[in-house]
C-alpha cells in the first residue's frame, strides 16, 4: 500500500479560480504523459517546471475535460520525496471530480487522509512533531496558532529534543561500558557525574517543556469566555458588542445549544469562545422538553432559574474567565449578589457594570455598587478586574477586550509565546512525563547503587519516549492514528 500511487483533490471544495489535484508515486509522470496535452511539444517534462494545456480523456474520445497548468516534481525534490504531479484546473465540483476519476483510472489510487504527508514522514523530509505543526498550521485561525504551528513546522522543537537524547545517550554508553565489566575492580562508572549529567541535561529541559505546555496551552486550545448575569443587565449587546469588534471564527463544530449560544472571535491573536446564556430565556415547553433540559444542565438549573440568574452551571464549571454583567441603571438586586455565590471556586472572573450611559454620576454610582458587594459577598473580592461599560455607546469595550485577554493570557504565557521556543501539543506533552518519570528513576537509582543494567532499562524508556515525540522507530498504530486526523488530499 505504501507503494502505490496515490492521488487527491488537494484543495478546499467548492468553486474558485483553482483546484488542484495531486498525484504521488512511480506512476504519477506517466499518467501526467498520458492525461495532459501541452500547448506547445514538449519532449519531457522537467522538474519544478509549470505547462499549460489540456487535460483530455484518452478513452473517452479525446474530450477535454478543463484547461490546466500541470507541475511535475522528480523525487526526491517533492513534499513526498516521491515523484509528484500537481494538475491546476478550474475549482468546480464537476471537473475535479471528473480529472480525479481519470487519474484514478490510469492507476492511481484514492490517497487517505493525510497520506501525502504521512509519505513525506516516512521518507524522512519531516519528523513526526513537523508533521503535527503541519497540519496545526493549516487548521490555525488565530495568529497565536500560526505562530506555533510555523515554530514547530521549521523544527524549533527538534535541537531541544536532540540535546536531550544525547545526553541520555552519553549516559547509556557508560552504563554499558559498566556492564560489559561487571569484574573491575577500578570504579568505571563516574555515578555522581552521570547523576548530574541526567538532572541538569535531561531532567531539568523536560520539566521546562511541560511547564511551557501549561504555559502555551491556551494559545493552542483558546479560551471558554462565559457570560453570567440576571436577565436585562446587557450580556448579549456585550456578547455581540465583542464579536463585532473581531474577527469571527467560523468553527466547523456549531456551539449552539438550547442553553447557550456560542461564538469565536479572535482577539489580539487568541482564539476566544464566548458563551452567552441566552438560549436559557426561552422556558422550555412543558413535558419532554423539560426532562431533557434537566438532563443537560442538572437539576440544579431549576434552582438557578428560581433565582432569576442566567447561567449554565456546566458552561461555568468549563470556562476558562467568567463575566459578571451588573446593570449599573438599576438598583442591585438580590440576583445580583447571588450570582457570586455560583462562581467555581479558582476560575478568574471580571464584572462589568454596564449601561453607564444611563447613570449620570458614573464614579459615584460604581463606588456605591462595589461597596454594596464587598460587604455582601465574599467571593466578589476574588474578581480580576471591575469595568464600566456601555454596550450601547461602545465606551470602555476596547478595555474590557484588552482585560479579556491579559487575564486569560497572563504574563508568563505571553513570555512564552514571545520566545519563540517550541510548545508542545497534548500528544507530546504525554511523552515528555514518559521521559520525565523514566529519568527520575534512572537518577534515583544511580543514587541508590541499584544495578546498572536497572538503570540503564530506565534510561532506555526515556530515550524511547522521546523518540515518540519525533516519531523515530514509530511504526503501526499510532501513525494511523495522527495522520487519519488530517484532511484529504494534505
Ligand atoms: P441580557 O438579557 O442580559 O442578554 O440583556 P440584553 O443584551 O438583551 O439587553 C437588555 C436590554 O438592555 C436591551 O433592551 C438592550 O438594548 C439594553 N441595553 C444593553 N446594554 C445597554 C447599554 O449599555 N445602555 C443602554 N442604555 N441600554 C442597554
Amino acid at each position: 500500500r505504501e507503494r502505490d500511487t496515490i492521488c487527491a483533490i488537494a484543495t478546499p471544495s467548492g468553486p474558485g479560480g483553482i483546484g488542484i489535484v495531486r498525484i504521488s508515486g512511480q506512476e504519477a509522470l506517466t499518467i501526467l504523459k498520458t492525461i495532459f496535452r501541452p500547448k506547445a511539444r514538449v519532449k519531457s517534462f522537467e522538474s519544478h517546471r509549470m505547462y499549460y494545456g489540456k487535460i483530455i480523456d484518452p478513452v473517452g474520445d479525446n474530450e477535454v475535460l478543463d484547461e490546466c497548468m500541470a507541475v511535475y516534481m522528480k523525487a526526491p525534490r517533492s513534499y513526498t520525496r516521491e515523484d509528484v504531479v500537481e494538475l491546476q484546473s478550474h475549482s468546480g465540483y464537476a471537473v475535479l471530480k471528473r480529472i480525479l476519476d481519470l487519474v484514478n483510472r490510469q492507476g492511481a489510487r484514492l490517497a487517505l487522509p493525510g497520506e501525502f504527508t504521512k509519505r513525506a514522514f516516512l521518507n524522512g523530509r519531516i519528523d513526526l512533531s513537523q508533521a503535527e505543526a503541519l497540519m496545526e498550521l493549516i487548521e490555525a485561525q488565530t495568529e497565536d496558532e500560526r505562530r506555533l504551528a510555523i515554530r514547530g513546522l521549521l523544527g524549533s522543537g527538534r535541537d531541544e529534543l536532540e540535546g536531550i537524547r544525547d545526553a541520555l545517550l552519553f549516559v547509556l554508553s557508560h552504563l554499558e561500558v559498566a556492564m560489559d565489566f561487571p569484574d573491575e575492580d577500578v570504579e568505571i562508572v563516574d555515578e555522581v557525574a552521570l547523576k548530574e549529567r541526567l538532572t541538569s541535561e535531561v531532567r531539568k529541559p523536560l520539566e521546562d517543556l511541560l511547564a511551557r505546555f501549561e504555559k502555551g496551552r491556551v494559545f493552542r486550545e483558546g479560551a471558554r469566555v462565559v457570560f453570567a448575569g440576571r436577565p436585562n443587565v446587557g450580556k448579549s449587546s456585550i456578547f455581540n458588542a465583542i464579536l463585532g469588534m473581531g474577527r469571527v471564527i467560523v468553527s466547523p463544530v456549531p456551539g449552539t445549544t438550547r442553553d447557550t449560544i456560542e461564538e469565536s472571535v479572535d482577539i489580539e491573536g487568541l482564539r476566544v469562545v464566548l458563551v452567552d446564556t441566552a438560549g436559557i430565556r426561552e422556558k422550555p415547553s412543558r413535558g419532554m422538553d423539560e426532562g431533557a433540559r434537566k438532563g443537560e444542565t442538572g437539576a440544579r438549573v431549576e434552582d438557578i432559574e428560581a433565582l432569576g440568574i442566567e447561567l449554565s452551571l456546566k458552561e461555568l464549571e468549563r470556562a476558562n474567565l467568567i463575566l459578571v454583567v451588573l446593570d449599573l441603571s438599576h438598583e442591585l438586586f438580590p440576583e445580583d449578589i447571588d450570582i457570586f455565590s455560583h462562581l467555581p471556586k479558582g476560575t478568574p472572573f471580571i464584572v462589568i457594570f454596564n449601561k453607564i450611559d444611563l447613570v449620570p454620576s458614573v464614579k459615584e454610582r460604581v463606588e456605591e455598587f462595589d461597596g454594596i458587594l464587598r460587604e455582601k459577598s465574599s467571593m466578589y473580592k476574588m474578581k480580576e478586574a471591575v469595568i464600566s461599560v456601555s454596550s450601547k455607546e461602545g465606551t470602555g469595550l476596547d478595555a474590557l477586550k484588552g482585560t479579556i485577554f491579559k487575564t486569560i493570557v497572563g504574563k508568563d504565557a505571553l513570555d512564552v509565546l514571545r520566545q519563540h521556543t517550541f510548545i508542545p501539543n497534548q500528544r507530546q506533552k504525554e511523552c515528555l512525563k514518559k521521559a520525565l518519570a523514566a529519568v527520575q528513576a534512572a537518577i534515583k537509582g544511580l543514587s541508590e547503587r541499584r544495578p546498572m543494567e536497572i538503570v540503564a532499562m530506565d534510561v532506555r524508556e526515556a530515550i524511547c519516549a522521546i523518540d515518540e515525540i519525533t516519531g523515530r522507530g514509530v511504526q503501526g498504530d499510532l501513525l494511523d492514528r495522527i495522520f487519519s486526523t488530517f484532511c484529504l488530499g494534505k
